[in-house]
């Protein structure tokens, strides 16, 4: 027998549901704030998110699902939504269209990591990014658009944490104070740390082997590194949350493990009391530099990526799902194999007119007829055998209304617009 590939999921009958009730919400909610749909391939060259990420980054070193195709090409599965957006951004000259660019993805990403509570191999990511202007305000905006995801979904128990890891220079100088803090006690460092101290000292803090470290806890804070003009940037964003009345904790341990970031970089983290506690749910944060490294023009962006399944689980976790019912509206019973045609034929002219038709494709005999409407809870179940037939009328068990009615042919959709009830 086959398995599902380790760290796979399937989703089937509520699960998805479930999972479209979240896309509906989430859909419905983002593009109040003006953005836009986009479907990029789920595939990319590896070149991609090498640039985005970074070769040192553990997504690029460690994660990839890579592979040559039949013509030799270097395909990445994607590892998340950003790289591909912004390929495809400045591919379609979409810059050229307006000033700011507001885009939204749904779909699979793929990670080589160890599966367990909350992380899989193939997972979905719902993310947004925003394209065209340095602005305190546009980064408060986006993060108000996660926060109010979280609400109109119910999720209590989630926290905003903020930082910021300022422009290039800024950055510059703090990987030079970090390299010298963290060069004293290199020995202490896990393997990869002791190679990112020279490429790329910022990722040390990001590490997920040495988190507990207190070398890492104590290290110098990047405040302290940032440039006038970088404090007064994230100042104004912490002021703009405030006046929306967003609560959030200034973590000045948060820099984000891709290379892409700059200022203001946020994560939205689950406190519980069960396996996902900690666990982040969203992380983003503002990049000035994504575009215009892939070859494109000089323009920021800001986005972040929500985790989809670690909010599902949370939603079913605090009991969020509203009612969802497997409701088929009308089942279909006949009584004799020329009766069995008629329920066909009826259903799909039920379809057709919009309604949910289901019969039983096998069988003659009442009860298990009866057992699939009462798997299905119709709201009517219709009835032809050979009388029916013969008077051209229909048998209608109204479960709404709790009745049997013989009704003409002709009149079913009169009467089915007369007894139907949107939300019975
Ligand atoms: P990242 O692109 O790493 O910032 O991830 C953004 C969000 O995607 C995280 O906050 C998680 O909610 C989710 N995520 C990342 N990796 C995984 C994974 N392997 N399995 C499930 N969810 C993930």
């Amino acid at each position: 027998m086959y398995q599902k590939v380790k760290g796979t999921q399937d989703f089937f009958n509520l699960d998805v549901e479930k999972f479209r009730y979240f896309e509906k919400v989430v859909t419905n909610i983002i593009k109040k704030y003006g953005y836009e749909e986009i479907i990029t391939p789920i595939f990319e060259h590896t070149d991609v998110f090498v640039r985005s990420s970074g070769e040192e980054s553990d997504l690029v070193s460690k994660e990839m699902y890579t592979f040559l195709d039949k013509g030799n090409r270097s395909i990445t599965l994607r590892p998340e939504g950003t790289a591909g957006v912004v390929r495809s951004y400045i591919e379609n000259k979409m810059y050229a269209q307006q000033n700011l660019k507001k885009l939204y993805y749904l779909g699979p990403m793929f990670r080589y990591e160890r599966p367990q509570a909350g992380r899989y191999r193939q997972f979905y990511q719902f993310g947004v990014e925003a394209f065209g202007m340095s602005s305190a305000l546009l980064d408060a905006d986006v993060i108000l658009s996660a926060a109010r995801i979280f609400e109109a979904l119910g999720i209590k128990n989630i926290k905003l944490h903020i930082n910021s890891i300022g422009d290039l220079a800024s950055r510059t100088l703090y990987a030079e104070v970090l390299k010298e803090y963290f060069s004293k006690d290199i020995n202490h460092l896990c393997g990869d740390c002791q190679s990112r101290i020279h490429k790329n000292p910022l990722r040390i803090l990001d590490c997920k082997v040495d988190k507990d470290n207190p070398l890492l806890i104590n290290a110098p804070k990047i405040g302290a590194s940032l440039s006038d003009e970088a404090i007064k940037y994230f100042k104004e964003v912490l002021e703009i949350l405030k006046a929306a009345g967003l609560d959030y904790e200034v973590n000045e341990n948060l820099v984000r493990g891709l290379d892409y970031y700059t200022d203001t970089v946020f994560e939205f983290v689950y406190q519980g009391d069960d396996a996902m506690d900690g666990l982040t749910i969203c992380g983003g944060g503002k990049y000035s530099n994504l575009v215009k490294s892939f070859g494109g023009p000089d323009i920021p962006g800001v986005g972040y990526a929500f985790g989809v399944e670690r909010i599902l689980s949370i939603m079913a976790e605090q009991n969020l799902y509203p009612t969802l019912k497997e409701k088929t509206k009308i089942v279909l019973i006949a009584l004799d194999p020329v009766s069995k045609i008629q329920t066909l034929v009826l259903a799909d002219s039920l379809r057709k007119k919009g309604y949910e038709a289901e019969l039983d494709y096998f069988n003659y005999n009442l009860r298990p007829q009866f057992k699939l409407a009462d798997r299905l809870h119709p709201d009517f179940i219709i009835i032809i055998g050979e009388e029916e037939r013969s008077k051209k009328q229909l048998t209608i068990k109204n479960k709404i209304a709790n009745t049997q009615d013989t009704i003409l042919e002709e009149e079913l959709f009169t009467y089915l617009k007369e007894n139907y009830h949107e939300n019975a």
